[in-house]
């Protein structure tokens, strides 16, 4: 059976098994479609069945999540840990705490994880997790009780050797922490390799924090370079106010770029003269509020409630905040508005759509799974610094940060003109990403 057939089969099948799972499909159609000419050159690939057995999780573990309130109410979340492919390592990834997870969510992203750690080139398998817990307007001690609560299921299927999980969209430093504590507590063991993104009295890793969001800025500069552009006097519009976007957008500026919107679920900031990121900062991380508490600061800007932040022009266009973000009617305005290039920091924020009317617009685009790796490519380095029970200084580890990204971005953009698609980065990441765990798998047999 011709590749092109046999990837329409198993995408039925993953559509039929995983029913209501919207996401985790368009996940892997995405990727299917992109692998296609890998399929025609490896016909080994096939007889072992890899791509039906990539598509299926090695395991997945839904749980119940019960906790207590400020005001003594008992609540009940849903936990989960999608444990992906450990062909190239222990299985790596986040958590994410969203009143919109559920299964569908965190498939897709432990899919996308898979494939994004395998481009790393480091020895990390793919695995995902998190809760339909909302963190947001929840004390410091509601957060602290959910999170013992979550561990005292989650710590008996992880181990720095089995599963390490790291931070997502609303588990940062805090969560982390109370994460962690809950899991010496309880196996009675300083395992500081068991999570990643912990906080730098106790085993954390410099540039951690920074690391997805510069990693995504270091990634648009190589794109560039490769038309001997650069980020100097562009104007970028970032989307989001979170860890990636707060760090993507104090690197633009160290870059020589302005930063002229970003936002939060309820709109958008526009400030022309360039988004102050300590103010945001101090708003975000520390204030825990609302984006609109930006203009008491600075009256200049404009607070713009319930619209969406591509409205704003620009040449460069970060979306940072969350899946399926870049309508295609946001693609048309973004390319009519003059933006030449789009690169993905959150996972998957573009629809397929959308992604077309780059393509058609001739606007250059790069995945997440390629462009916002620097996350865990720092959660990988800060695995090594506790193994070694070393600890390097934020230069060396921002040094490193740049070199792997700069791999990343050279290997995609052989790839794909390797596959005769030159500039084609979601092929080059794709078909990289794929064939490495591919022969990690065939490797390891039927397992
Ligand atoms: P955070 O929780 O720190 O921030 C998410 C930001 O996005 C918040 O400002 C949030 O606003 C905003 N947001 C969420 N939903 C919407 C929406 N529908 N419209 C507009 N804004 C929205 O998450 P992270 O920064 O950690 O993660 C962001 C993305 O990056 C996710 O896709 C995540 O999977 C991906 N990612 C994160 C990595 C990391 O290291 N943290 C690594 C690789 C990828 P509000 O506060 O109002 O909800």
């Amino acid at each position: 059976m011709p590749a092109r057939d046999k990837i329409e089969t198993i995408y039925g099948s993953v559509v039929r098994r995983n029913p209501g799972e919207s996401e985790f499909h368009q996940a892997v159609r995405e990727v299917l479609d992109s692998i296609v000419p890998a399929l025609d050159r490896h016909a080994e690939y096939a007889e072992a069945k890899i791509i039906e057995r990539i598509c299926e999780p090695e395991r997945q573990i839904i749980f119940r999540v019960p906790w207590e309130d400020d005001h003594g109410e008992v609540h009940i979340n849903r936990g989960f840990r999608v444990e992906f492919n450990s062909a190239l390592g222990p299985y790596k990834g986040g958590l994410r705490f969203h009143p919109s997870v559920y299964l569908g969510i965190v498939k897709f992203l432990g899919f996308e994880q898979l494939f994004k750690n395998a481009l790393t080139g480091m020895p990390i398998g793919g695995g995902k997790g998190g809760s339909d817990f909302d963190p947001r307007g929840r004390s410091d001690r509601e957060v602290m009780r959910f999170c013992q609560s979550f561990m005292t299921e989650l710590y008996r299927h992880i181990g720095e050797h089995t599963d390490v999980p790291a931070g997502d969209t609303g588990v940062g430093a805090r969560e982390i922490g109370y994460l962690f504590g809950q899991y010496k507590r309880i196996t009675n063991r300083y395992e500081s390799g068991v999570l990643t993104g912990k906080g730098l009295s106790y085993g954390g890793a410099q540039v951690r924090r920074e690391a997805t969001g510069y990693g995504v800025v270091f990634f648009a500069e190589e794109m560039l370079r490769t038309t001997g552009d650069s980020l100097d006097g562009k104007r970028v519009v970032v989307s989001g106010s979170g860890n990636v976007a707060l760090y993507a957008i104090e690197k633009v500026h160290q870059l020589g770029g302005t930063v002229v919107a970003c936002s939060d679920s309820s709109g958008y900031v526009h400030d022309d003269k360039g988004i102050d990121v300590e103010l945001l900062k101090e708003i975000k991380e520390v204030r825990r509020e609302r984006i609109s508490a930006y203009t008491d600061v600075r009256p200049h800007a404009a607070f713009v409630a319930d619209r969406s932040v591509w409205e704003v022009p620009c040449q460069v266009a970060v979306p940072c905040a969350t899946q399926n973000e870049i309508s295609a009617a946001d693609a048309v305005t973004l390319a009519a508005g003059g933006t030449t290039l789009v690169v993905e920091g959150a996972n998957m924020p573009t629809t397929p759509q959308a992604v077309r009317v780059f393509a058609e617009a001739g606007v250059r685009f790069a995945p997440g799974k390629a462009a916002n790796a620097g996350g865990v490519a720092a959660s990988a380095l800060e695995m090594q610094q506790n193994a070694s029970r070393d600890s390097w200084t934020f230069a060396h580890s921002e040094d490193r940060l740049r070199e792997i990204m700069r791999d990343i971005h050279d290997r995609c953009h052989a790839t794909a003109e390797e596959y005769g698609m030159p500039g084609d980065y979601i092929t080059g990441a794709n078909i990289d990403g794929f064939r490495r765990v591919a022969e990690a798998m065939l490797a390891h047999g039927l397992i």
